[in-house]
């Protein structure tokens, strides 16, 4: 499994929401999802060999989130915590030291980005974090979110697009533009 990064310990590597409600047989499953978890394991191997933080966000919502078709919002039922939709992916290898950040967990509000409400960002700062590489899930909805906000906060930024896959994927070519012009580095 080719690795698309180096990695050194000022570098963290972000792996965006690959819960089982984001993967095939999910309530909001990305096509391709589940496919992105072996390279994202050796992805997550090699950072961690290196030195570098690897830290694992989750969409993480209480009962009757104002996210949910049902109460006005934009998407099915998903990743409510503590059920198996919202689990991580089985096969996605975490290390036991990954930070685990949970978003979005207001009743009243929704978060796509993994910095949106979390400390996130003071959180990688104090650690002496300078680069922040993301990967995961979806590409057009919260990957992009988060590495913008990264951005936002100062970080260097690096989207690993072949370890991303989009809820629209005619929705791709516009995020990875947002994202270039946002001063995001794209891997093909
Ligand atoms: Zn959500």
């Amino acid at each position: 499994m080719s690795v698309n990064e180096h990695y050194d310990p000022r570098d963290a590597l972000l792996v965006v929401d690959m819960q089982n409600d984001f993967c095939e047989g999910g309530a909001l499953a990305v096509n391709g999802g589940a496919a992105l978890v072996p390279a994202i394991n050796a992805e997550i191997e090699a950072a961690q060999a290196a030195g570098a933080l690897v830290v694992a966000s989750r969409d993480w919502h209480p009962v009757d989130h104002v996210s949910f078709d049902y109460r006005g919002g934009p998407w099915p039922v998903h990743c409510v915590q503590d059920t198996e939709g919202a689990a991580f992916h089985p096969g996605l290898a975490l290390p036991a030291e990954t930070v685990r950040v949970s978003k979005a967990t207001a009743f009243d509000a929704d978060a796509y980005s993994a910095f949106d409400g979390t400390g996130l960002a003071g959180y990688l700062r104090e650690k002496g974090i300078e680069r922040v590489i993301v990967c995961g899930l979806a590409l057009d909805v919260c990957v992009k979110a988060t590495a913008l906000d990264a951005r936002r906060a100062d970080f260097a930024v690096c989207l690993l697009e072949s370890l991303s896959a989009a809820v629209d994927p005619n929705a791709v070519d516009d995020a990875r533009n947002a994202l270039i012009d946002a001063g995001v580095e794209v891997r093909p």
